[in-house]
């Protein structure tokens, strides 16, 4: 790409909502250049929402955010460069995201895109050789900056055409935070989350439980995802799943996500409900009113008829709660 002395001092940054994209903005904003901040969230959670519009807020920028959308999801069944400790597709993922950077980008008549990311501060995506394949993946050559470690990597079209100073610009490396923590110190930043908050994907339960979504669903939904944290998930059968609330914040959650292929089952007794996902015959539907009697305190059980309401509708079991609750459970997994 040819350099330009035509590139608009307007960059768009991600801003994750911990203290690297903040500082990132931060070095942007010294040097005169307009930022338009970006935040890329999944649903069944990741970074710091709040963390990153408060951050956006206290820097003084404006902050789109947008949902990474359904496609995110080959993402993680099938990423070409493989996983970190959990289900995290970094690799990929950065890919991703920048690639709706790039987009954004071009839309909104910015000319580079800024991140937090710092050379060797995370072992699978932030190594030279990933740094680089992410940015000509995503399509984003030369116009990828990292403020933090730009002096360690190769100059990038703004700071080639001298839009953006290098000379102003760090060279951080590895993972000690002092350097960050003493700049967010000077310029009074505060709106950042720890860098232990994050990443759902690479909690092990919840790969766990990514891992069993997709040997058992060849497509499943971003709500699929936002299912996973919620209540206790039992595997009963290749297509089937049962989901049984914790609480009644989670039992009002499962309610929400009634849905075709997504049977709700709520006692009118004070008991869990339960989520029954794919496919549910009556045999499937005894299991869940099962699991819901023996997750329901003894003495809340109902001594005369036992009603349940399904997908909204009033049903009532056949038998005795205390029958119910002791029928056997076999084939039933939990996850
Ligand atoms: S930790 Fe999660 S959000 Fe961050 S790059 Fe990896 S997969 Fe993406």
């Amino acid at each position: 790409m040819e350099p330009t002395n035509a590139m608009p001092r307007k960059c768009v940054a991600l801003l994750s909502g911990g203290l690297d994209s903040a500082l990132a903005v931060s070095l942007m904003l010294e040097q005169g250049i307009e930022v338009q901040g970006l935040y890329l969230s999944m649903s069944w959670g990741c970074c710091a929402k709040d963390k990153a519009t408060a951050c956006a807020q206290e820097l003084g920028i404006p902050l789109m955010v947008l949902g990474v959308g359904e496609a995110y999801l080959d993402v993680i069944r099938n990423p070409k460069y493989g996983y970190g400790s959990g289900m995290n597709p970094c690799v990929d993922c950065r890919i991703y995201m920048f690639r709706i950077a790039k987009h954004y980008m071009e839309e909104i008549g910015a000319s580079f895109v800024v991140t937090g990311e710092v050379l060797g501060q995370r072992p699978m995506s932030q190594r030279r050789t990933p740094l680089a394949t992410i940015e000509s993946d995503s399509g984003l050559e030369g116009l990828l900056l990292r403020p933090l470690s730009a002096q360690l990597l190769e100059p990038t079209l703004p700071e080639i055409v001298g839009i953006v100073d290098r000379a102003k610009l760090l060279r951080a490396a590895g993972r000690s935070r002092h350097l960050q923590m003493d700049m967010a110190k000077e310029r009074g930043i505060t709106q950042f989350s720890t860098p232990a908050g994050g990443c759902q994907l690479t909690d092990e339960g919840f790969a766990n439980k990514t891992r069993d979504l997709f040997a058992h669903d060849l497509r499943p939904r971003t709500k699929d995802m936002e299912l996973l944290t919620i209540g206790r998930h039992f595997r009963i059968g290749p297509r089937t799943k049962i989901i049984i609330g914790r609480n009644e914040t989670e039992n009002l959650m499962l309610e929400g996500h009634r849905d075709d292929g997504y049977r709700c089952i709520r006692p009118k007794f004070a008991g869990p409900a339960a989520l029954v996902t794919g496919d549910c015959s009556s045999q499937e539907q005894d299991l869940a009113v099962s699991l819901i009697l023996r997750h329901t305190k003894e003495e809340k059980l109902p001594e005369g008829p036992v009603e349940f309401w399904v997908n909204g509708e009033t049903w009532t079991l056949a038998r005795r709660a205390q029958e119910a609750a002791a029928a056997p459970t076999q084939d039933l997994v939990k996850l």
